[in-house]
């Protein structure tokens, strides 16, 4: 229990690196991110690991195995919040993969063991989300370099301000040969495992979002002139839609969600003439969730067709699902068993994290512990002692046992 108390501490002492008075926000590149750097590279000093920055930002340590210059199994997450953020999301997985480092005798594992507190995972600042995770991947795309944040400082402009060189990117990259594995440790940011009234998990994959802008036209006209009969309300369709989305994602076991909508041109007393809303898409399986896809877009087809509508969809965003690791999954089952559960849950990630992007690199899998009434991206994330302590027994026993994978 006392390492797990220490964790906590830490995650308050980071919460504190804060850019609002008044709540948490720590995005990527900035004097907060920095002194979280700092701090994070202090811990893991303290816990016996060599440290860097790398080209991109990511804090870095590293314990040598049974040689110098192994292969390395990674641990890690983020240290970047969304604004308003809770303290654990992301926190929590860098300062367990300390702790875990931390009792693992240097030269004992058939790999080398590093820990790295990625960046960027949130997209706050810049809207592009997993900027550490691939640039560490190598799957940096220098477009990137011109986002701007809402001060128009744009992420080239950052990196120097942040005393990096944009040149030297590349050095972030590894190469696949250089790893063993990625294993990230993470609040849940649901209810399964409270519900089920258990601890841990082991994460099967990491969902595969598809994003769309939909914009549903019909025609603007009085609202007391207006006949129902002639009527061309894009709102009143784009809402038949809405109820669709549930309804056909409950049915096909994914999850759809329509975010934002705004109708146009927004009077009380005129019909609503064109309607621009969002939708956000996500399974377990690609196929599942491109099947529902195709369900959704016949029937807009179908409302827009019976109401005398038009309607367009444009994809903003595709991200396939990622399939954890069989036998990094096994090694974190051995982990959950190793805290006196025999059988763990096994469920999939509703949620992104780096491991989407390091899977580019090297395999991954992920161990979910459980928060309180699922809440996360708020102030009101709560983990409990023991539930930390017990994801740091499990963490430090699923290395291990990759350890014996790897001595096999
Ligand atoms: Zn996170």
């Amino acid at each position: 229990m006392h390492d797990a108390q220490l964790i906590l501490d830490r995650c308050d002492e980071l919460a504190a690196l804060s850019s609002h008075a008044d709540y948490l926000e720590r995005v990527h590149l900035s004097p907060q991110h920095r002194a979280a750097n700092d701090l994070v590279a202090q811990w893991m000093t303290e816990a016996g690991l060599s440290t860097w920055q790398d080209a991109a930002g990511n804090q870095c340590g590293r314990i040598e195995g049974r040689e110098d210059g192994l292969p390395a199994l990674l641990l890690g997450s983020h240290i970047d919040t969304v604004p308003d953020a809770g303290r654990f999301d992301g926190m929590l997985g860098v300062l367990l993969a300390i702790q875990v480092a931390s009792r693992v005798e240097p030269g004992t594992l058939p790999f080398a063991l590093e820990v790295v507190a990625f960046s960027d995972e949130e997209g706050t600042r810049f809207g592009t989300a997993l900027l550490g995770s691939r640039a560490l991947a190598g799957t940096w795309d220098d477009e990137w370099w011109s986002l701007t944040d809402k001060d128009g400082i744009s992420l080239f402009e950052a990196f120097q301000d942040f005393g990096l060189d944009p040149a030297r990117l590349p050095g972030a990259f590894r190469r696949p040969e250089t790893l063993v594995g990625y294993l990230e440790a993470h609040i849940e940011q649901g209810p399964i495992l409270e519900d089920a009234d258990r601890r841990l998990a082991v994460v099967t994959s990491i969902a595969g979002a598809r994003r769309f802008a939909l914009t549903m036209h019909g025609k603007a006209g009085h609202a007391g002139g207006s006949p129902y009969d002639r009527r061309r309300d894009a709102l009143v369709g784009a809402s038949e839609l809405v109820v669709e989305v549930e309804r056909l994602s409950k049915q096909g076991g994914v999850v759809g969600t329509v975010g934002k909508l705004e109708a146009f041109p927004g009077g009380v007393n005129v019909i609503p003439g064109r309607v621009e809303f969002s939708l956000d898409l996500r399974a377990e399986f690609d196929d599942d969730r491109d099947a529902v896809l195709a369900q959704i877009h016949a029937a807009a087809l179908e409302i827009a067709a019976r109401r005398g509508l038009e309607f367009e969809q444009h994809e903003i965003y595709r991200a396939d699902a990622v399939v954890c690791d069989l036998d990094l999954r096994s090694a974190i089952e051995a982990g959950i068993r190793a805290t006196g559960d025999e059988s763990p849950l096994a469920f999939w990630s509703r949620a992104g994290h780096d491991g989407m992007a390091v899977v580019a690199a090297t395999p991954i899998a992920m161990l979910f512990l459980r928060c309180a009434g699922g809440v996360s991206h708020h102030p009101d994330e709560a983990v409990t002692k023991a539930d930390v302590a017990a994801a740091l027994e499990a963490f430090e026993a699923a290395v291990r046992a990759v350890a014996d994978q790897h001595a096999l």
